[in-house]
């Protein structure tokens, strides 16, 4: 273990190469579908599978896509794209070659804007992002010596986001995939999936003295199945080569690969092994032109995105960091929770409900917020009996929400009056209650006369049980001083 002040004296430097695929019906040269979870081999063509004499077409959907996340993360968006052939040899691969984007790719610079725990933000600079096919997938089953392939993959559309290396802390990179996937998700281009591939990220590491000009020798990382495995990735990364640098040995570039298990990573192969892949112009494919109208039609589609509700709820609604953030990490539950505040302007209570029992029962019932019974309309009444003072907020949630999701047709009003839990905030009915409390506890209300001011908690207690927890706890607190003061 190295101590604290050692690894204080580097600097961490990230870059991320993120790539998702896109939610398109077909792949991106070729028609065949591109759906997951089919049996292998089911969704190929002769385009798929290289063909001698067959030609790739331009796959439009997966052009809009690109440029929505281009737009999304503030990129140049090239007008003229020229795609290139990036050879080698790999069973996965039929054609020999994989086409993507080597010089112009789609998307040129840009910045994702990141909101780390301390409230700080940064914004997190790309380099590009490119347009490319996926390759198929290799299979190795257990104690089998053949390698088995599944071509359905191949050729499905990628977007491969590429930063700068400008990420200096394992938690910026964590909130920079955070990020990227709630992006792909609002903009409905991937479904963020890192569990099933549908988002993988490798990760460029390199460690450098403080103050230092020159970046250190960089690492990739792959084969990080989930965020939290990224954030361990680079942090091992860390250790090791401040480890080595300490020792006086040179770091190699090279490529690593992580494992989950033990948290570590281990060399797969040196850049100076790695191919030359002789990039070249793809001959079959005509620049794809992305005409002024097409770009206008495209940027006039853009959904609202995370940041412009974020902004809405924190500067429109007033609510804290902590409840606008966990509001729109998910579109659904954003979209959901602005309806409800076109319905009510008790926001912070809103708020706290989407957090407590609306969550809880999202959660416990796996339920998404899109078949929640319960309309934004509905839970702004509910909202507003609670504020009259109509009903408590604890009987609220655990006798009225609970009716409400079986009969959301029925007004949270009248259920609450089929219940009997219409709280009682009338005075003449709430003083008899009061009165018999503190006939019935008269050694008690000795006490609080001769000073033990602390039993009011007491009396209410008795109070809210004798009233079935119906007592409209203001106006009763009112009538028992009233009454002790007598
Ligand atoms: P390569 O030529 O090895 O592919 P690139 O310059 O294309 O390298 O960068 C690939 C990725 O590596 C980018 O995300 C970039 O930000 C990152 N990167 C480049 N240099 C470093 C470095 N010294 N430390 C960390 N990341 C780096
Ligand atoms: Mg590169």
């Amino acid at each position: 273990m190295l101590s604290e002040e050692i690894k204080n004296k580097y600097q961490l430097v990230v870059g991320l190469e993120v790539h998702a695929q896109l939610l398109t019906a077909s792949k991106m040269f070729a028609a065949d579908s591109t759906e997951f979870g089919n049996l292998p081999n089911t969704l190929i063509s002769v385009i798929t599978l290289g063909h001698p004499g067959t030609l790739p077409k331009v796959n439009k959907k997966a052009i809009e896509y690109a440029v929505k996340m281009g737009l999304a993360c503030h990129c140049e968006i090239t007008r003229t794209n020229i795609f290139s052939r990036k050879n080698y040899f790999y069973p996965d691969l039929p054609k020999g070659y994989q086409i993507t984007q080597d010089k112009g790719p789609i998307c040129v610079g840009g910045k994702v804007p990141i909101r780390l725990a301390d409230g700080s933000t940064r914004e997190i600079q790309l380099n590009r992002i490119h347009l490319e096919e996926d390759a198929g997938k290799s299979i190795h089953l257990d104690g089998e010596p053949d390698t088995l392939v599944d071509f359905n993959r191949a050729g499905t559309p990628l977007i491969e986001i590429v930063t700068e290396p400008n990420i200096y802390t394992s938690e910026e990179a964590y909130a920079f995939l955070t990020e990227i996937k709630k992006l792909v998700k609002y903009l409905d281009i991937c479904d963020g999936n890192m569990e099933e591939g549908s988002l993988r990220c490798d990760a460029n590491v390199s460690v450098m003295l403080k103050g230092a000009k020159e970046l250190g020798k960089k690492v990739e990382v792959k084969n990080m199945n989930s965020f939290r495995n990224v954030v361990r990735a680079i942090e091992h990364e860390f250790e090791r080569m401040v480890g080595m640098l300490e020792e006086g040995k040179e770091i190699i570039s090279e490529t690593r690969t992580f494992d989950a298990n033990t948290g570590t990573t281990s060399g797969m192969r040196t850049k100076e092994e790695l191919n030359d892949y002789r990039y070249f112009p793809e001959p079959d494919l005509s620049p794809v032109v992305i005409s002024e109208e097409w770009l206008q039609s495209i940027q006039s589609a853009m959904p609202t995105l995370p940041r412009d509700l974020y902004k809405k709820f924190t500067e429109e609604y007033g609510l804290p960091d902590y409840d606008a953030s966990f509001l729109t990490e998910s579109k659904e539950l954003a979209l959901w929770f602005d309806e409800l505040c076109r319905e009510t302007s008790l926001y912070k209570a809103a708020s706290n409900w989407m957090m407590g029992p609306i969550k809880s029962y999202l959660n416990e019932t796996a339920t998404h917020i899109y078949d929640f019974t319960i309309n934004p309309k509905r839970l702004a009444e509910l909202l507003a009996l609670i504020e009259e003072g109509k009903v408590s907020s604890s009987i609220a949630s655990q006798k009225i929400f609970p009716e409400l999701i079986k009969t959301p047709k029925v007004s949270p009003f009248e259920i609450a009056q089929k219940l009997n839990l219409i709280q009682e905030s009338d005075e003449t009915s709430l003083k008899p209650i009061i009165e018999e409390v503190l006939k019935e506890n008269g050694q008690k209300v000795a006490e609080y006369k001769s000073g033990k001011k602390g039993l009011t908690g007491f009396f209410m207690g008795q109070v809210m049980r004798k009233s079935n927890g119906k007592a409209d706890p203001k106006v009763a607190t009112k009538l028992l001083t009233e009454l002790l003061n007598n």
